[in-house]
This record gives C-alpha cells, structure tokens and sequence, in this order.
C-alpha cells in the first residue's frame, strides 16, 4: 500500500523542461481559448471588458470581479506595456532546482486593467526596473499552438 501511495505520487509529479512556471495561472474555457487562439493566429492579446466599471480583463474573465457582469465583449490589448514586479525564480513547479535562474515578471498590457504573469528574456534582474517597458516576443507563426508557450517571453524596449 505504502509502494502503491508513492508511486502515485510519482505520477502525479510534472516534469519541468524549463519553459514555464505559470501556466496554470491563466484560466482555461472559452475565454482562454479565445486568447490563446488570438495569439496564436494574429498575435494579438484579447481582453474581456465590462461595460459597467470599464475594467479590460487579460487574461479574460468570463465575469467581472467588481460587479459580477458577464463579460461577452472581446477588446484588443497592446502586446507592450509596463513592467510592474519581478521576481527571479530559482524552483520549478516540481520543487528542483532550475539549472538557470529564470525571471518573471507581473506585466500590465497597454488598455488592460489587469496584469499578467510571464517570463522575461533578453535580459538580466539588474537591468530591469519596475516601470519599464516591456514587449511580448512570440514563437514564429507556424510554430504556435495555441498556448501560453506562445509567447516565448517579454523583453525591455529601448524608448
Ligand atoms: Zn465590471
């Protein structure tokens, strides 16, 4: 039994290939689809918006979390805005110890009320300072499959 309970366990255990942490931070249903398949066709982030308080959900809420409207309008985001936290990630979701050191940050798109949590790349922690600009950088087109992992990661830009 005490075998059994282990290796379910192990089962149960993801593997961590380096790409990201976050994942299951992003919701999945109809909204979700909605957004990865926008950046996956155009590369372009969708919000959900609320008529009622203006707030622009991205990643899209199906309900508004101020006033619990449903949210059925679909707004375009930029794929750049400012960089409002950072962290540096040293553990992976399986609880090892990640060969490199991975950067995160906490992004809030232009137009968007909300923010979103990625990778960043093409950078180091003592170059980035909280307010700069950052920029998505996706996959090529033909290689996008309608995932997070579309985005590759977010980089500064120079203004
Ligand atoms: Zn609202």
């Amino acid at each position: 039994m005490a075998m059994k309970e282990r290796l379910t366990k192990a089962d149960e255990a993801k593997p961590w290939y380096g790409e990201l942490p976050v994942e299951s931070l992003y919701t999945a249903g109809i909204a979700g689809e909605k957004f990865f398949r926008s950046i996956q066709e155009k590369g372009v982030f969708l919000g959900s918006k609320c008529h009622k308080c203006n707030m622009v959900y991205v990643p899209p809420k199906i309900y508004c979390e101020q006033d619990f409207e449903k949210l059925e309008d679909y707004v375009e985001v930029a794929d750049c805005g400012s960089l409002e936290s950072f962290t540096c990630v040293h553990i992976g979701l399986d609880g090892k110890r990640l060969l490199e050191p991975m950067i995160v940050g906490l992004i809030n798109l232009d137009g968007a009320s909300t923010s979103i949590v990625h990778m960043l790349g093409e950078t180091t922690v003592e170059e980035l300072c909280m307010g700069m600009r950052v920029c998505a950088v996706f996959k090529p087109k033909n290689k996008r499959e309608g995932a997070i992992t579309d985005i590759l990661y977010f980089k500064p830009t120079k203004q």
